[in-house]
């Protein structure tokens, strides 16, 4: 979300003149946009905040500002560590930022941290979404209502608020005109999508069937979504479209029940392998990918068993998995804060099992014929850059006029993060 908000933000300064600079040293104004999800997101907006400075050393500083969630949760604490920083700007009050860049004064430190949403919303939608990417970014929902033990999003999001959907299939129809093939839908809690209007409600469901009607656009996918909102109308999704990609991003975080009671997930494991069982009986094809949290509090090594049980069942690919990391202001944070040498045992664990399901997953495609979506060519490598159906990076040797198209691709090697392969001649593949 943070890559659509960064871009979001450059489509708004443009109308006060700015343009993006590939030239870092002579630049007027910086924004770092901001990640507060773990504590080291923290640590490096600081570091690269002293790489900045050594850039102007000698010269007039640029306006320094400090975007995101770290802006959000530690905006006075962070001026007052950095005074480099001229402007805090929470993700939801991003679209201020012209009237603050243009009335911007030396030594005045502003910062906006409201969660103003529904502003925000009205200005992206006034505002032309210039991405031209064959796979572009579009973020239907924001916040989350949640509050996991562990999680600072609600604090920094603030609550689920859904863009319109009339909105949501302008911008849709703008991205699929500047050349998007793919588009991912974005949201802190994707399929929790709800949108009212005259007494009938719409649904991550409603937008996708609508997507599946343009026919320049080939495959969508959403991000990121929670077991609680995996709903009968997305599940049989998975049935009726064909843009629909049979890989979904749906965290657990733990395999053991208790572990997520004292998390307040709101869901249990059996949940969870009910909703497996629906999306295989409508796609035996359709793999998962989750996001693990290892060392919680309170974790024992019977929880974390149940968690490597659950990996071998389901065969997860392309997962996420982190050390617990205590945030300020959650519940979590009150509890006692587990072993860390235990935690990274525990980490390099499950990240075997992980890896392994990874590395067997895209070997088995070894000898296979695949769809890939040719994003870009690789610079200075004479190779292409694509994606599979399971989003697995695919580097080929292709051809530019391949770009925005799905090719076949013989797939020759593999490794755990990606495949290798060519095109296959046109007249076999058909
Ligand atoms: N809303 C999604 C869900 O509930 O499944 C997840 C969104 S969250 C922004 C992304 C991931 O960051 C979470 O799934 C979780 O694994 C990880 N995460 C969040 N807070 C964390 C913390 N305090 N320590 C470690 N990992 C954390
Ligand atoms: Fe964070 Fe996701 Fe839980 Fe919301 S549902 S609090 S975003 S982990």
């Amino acid at each position: 979300m943070n890559v659509y908000d960064t871009n979001r933000i450059y489509d708004i300064v443009k109308d006060i003149g700015y343009i993006k600079t590939e030239d870092q040293k002579n630049a007027d104004c910086y924004v770092i946009n901001t990640c507060h999800i773990r504590d080291k997101a923290k640590e490096k907006v600081f570091h690269e905040i002293g790489r900045i400075k050594e850039i102007y050393l000698n010269k007039k500083k640029p306006i320094m500002v400090v975007a995101g969630c770290v802006a959000q949760a530690e905006n006075q604490e962070m001026m007052k560590r950095e005074p480099y920083i001229d402007v805090v700007i929470g993700p939801q009050s991003y679209h201020k930022i012209n009237k603050i860049l243009k009335n911007f004064q030396t030594h005045k430190k502003e910062d906006e941290t409201e969660f103003d949403t529904i502003a925000k919303f009205d200005l992206l939608e006034k505002t032309k979404n210039s991405d031209s990417k064959v796979s572009s970014f579009l973020t239907i929902q924001e916040g989350c209502d949640k509050f996991c033990h562990f999680c600072v999003v609600p604090f920094t999001r603030g609550p689920e608020c859904s863009r319109s959907f009339n909105t949501v299939l302008k911008e849709a129809e703008e991205l699929i005109k500047n050349g998007a093939k793919e588009i991912t839908l974005l949201g802190q809690n994707v399929n929790a999508y709800s949108y009212n209007l005259n007494n009938k409600e719409f649904r991550l469901s409603n937008i996708i069937n609508e997507l599946e009607k343009y026919s320049e656009l080939k495959r969508i996918r959403y991000t990121t979504s929670h077991p609680v909102d995996m709903t009968e109308d997305l599940i049989e999704c998975y049935s009726s479209s064909k843009k629909l990609m049979p890989f979904i991003h749906l965290p657990i975080q733990s395999g053991s029940n208790r572990i997520l009671k004292l998390m307040n997930r709101k869901h249990q494991v059996e949940d969870y392998l009910d909703i497996h069982r629906k999306l295989l009986k409508i796609n035996p094809l359709i793999k998962l990918s989750s996001d693990f949290i290892v060392g919680y509090p309170g974790e024992k090594r019977n929880d974390f068993d149940q968690t490597i049980e659950l990996i071998k069942n389901i065969k997860f690919i392309n997962s996420f998995s982190f050390i617990f990391s205590s945030r300020p202001g959650t519940k979590a944070s009150k509890f006692e804060e587990p072993n860390n040498v235990e935690s990274k045992e525990k980490l390099i664990e499950l990240q075997s099992y992980l890896f392994q399901n990874q590395i067997e997953h895209n070997k088995k495609l070894i000898g296979n014929d695949i769809n890939v979506l040719v994003e870009n060519k690789i610079a200075n490598q004479g190779k292409y850059f694509g994606r599979n159906n399971y989003f697995n990076s695919v580097i080929f040797d292709g051809n530019q006029n391949d770009i925005g198209k799905i090719v076949k691709i013989s797939v020759e090697n593999s490794n755990q993060n990606s495949l290798f392969g060519k095109t296959i001649n046109k007249m076999k593949a058909a």
